[in-house]
């Protein structure tokens, strides 16, 4: 952590959760000396049981094994604690589950410095919409619909603090065995921006300014990301068909394909560059 800290802007074990509270506790001094976050993504693996969605109403109905939620927010409440110990800067990736914001809500009421992300597909769909294909399987997996709604009053009240992507490309193969056997993981990038403005900005949900602290600024401020990393051009008035084809990504799975959605990106500068142009 020493040797590459005046290369990163956090640390972070995204993919596993870190099982041995010794190993967290050490990470989190050393972060904290270093004066760089820890961003976690927290999941317990002794309670996952094999699990593969979540332990809700379509794992039930259709005899799937289910992740509880507690697989994923006891180790946020077991983090915070350490926080409280060592006053590491302290970020949880992809929150899922409406324990989660509760837990995040209450510890940020007590000063704790913590910050939280979650994604466009917790806010947009629940284990309700769930069917039998791997475009749907991600890590943490589409929770209940309390869940969800959960999820969006913690964005609206401020106790989620960014909308990140979880952007997990892997090849058809891979994503072709159904819920049970395709890996876990969807992409994100090329479609996060227009979900969220056609969900909740379209809506009244939240107002473009809230989005872009969501989707930007807020992830700059609390990561210290300096430099200006340029800007990007939208026609919010085009919408078009989320066609997985079209990606430029080599990832295709996305259980949005074939919505119909606002907001077409014309052009996009970075570091002085044009990176993209419709
Ligand atoms: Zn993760």
């Amino acid at each position: 952590m020493e040797e590459i800290a005046g290369d990163v802007i956090g640390f972070s074990d995204d993919g596993r959760g870190v099982q041995s509270d010794e190993m967290m506790l050490l990470a989190m001094q050393k972060a904290k000396s270093l004066n760089l976050p820890i961003v976690a993504h927290c999941e317990v693996n002794s309670l996952l049981n094999g699990g593969y969605i979540h332990d809700g109403v379509y794992a039930k109905a259709h005899n799937h094994k289910g992740i509880c939620s507690m697989s994923e927010w006891a180790q946020i409440a077991r983090d915070i604690e350490l926080v409280k110990k060592t006053g590491v800067k302290y970020h949880v990736c992809h929150i899922s589950t409406k324990e989660s914001v509760d837990i995040i809500r209450k510890a940020k009421k007590e000063g704790v410095d913590i910050t939280c992300e979650t994604a466009p597909h917790y806010l947009i769909l629940s284990d309700k919409d769930l069917k039998e294909d791997g475009v749907y399987k991600m890590n943490p997996p589409l929770r209940g619909e309390e869940d969800k709604k959960a999820l969006i009053e913690g964005v609206l009240d401020g106790t989620i603090d960014m909308i990140a992507t979880d952007h997990a490309p892997h090849s058809e193969e891979e994503k072709s065995k159904g819920l049970s056997g395709s890996v876990f993981g969807i992409v994100g990038i090329e479609t996060a921006f227009q979900l969220m403005y056609t969900h909740f900005v379209k809506t009244g949900v939240l107002s473009m300014e809230k989005l872009l602290d969501l989707m930007v600024y807020n992830a700059r401020k609390r990561f210290n990301i300096k430099e200006d990393l340029g800007f990007s051009v939208w026609d919010l008035d085009a919408n078009y068909t989320i066609d997985p084809k079209d990606f430029l990504s080599k990832g295709k799975a996305t259980p949005f394909a074939y919505e119909t959605v606002y907001g077409v990106n014309l052009l996009t500068v970075v570091n002085g560059k044009v990176a993209y142009k419709k």
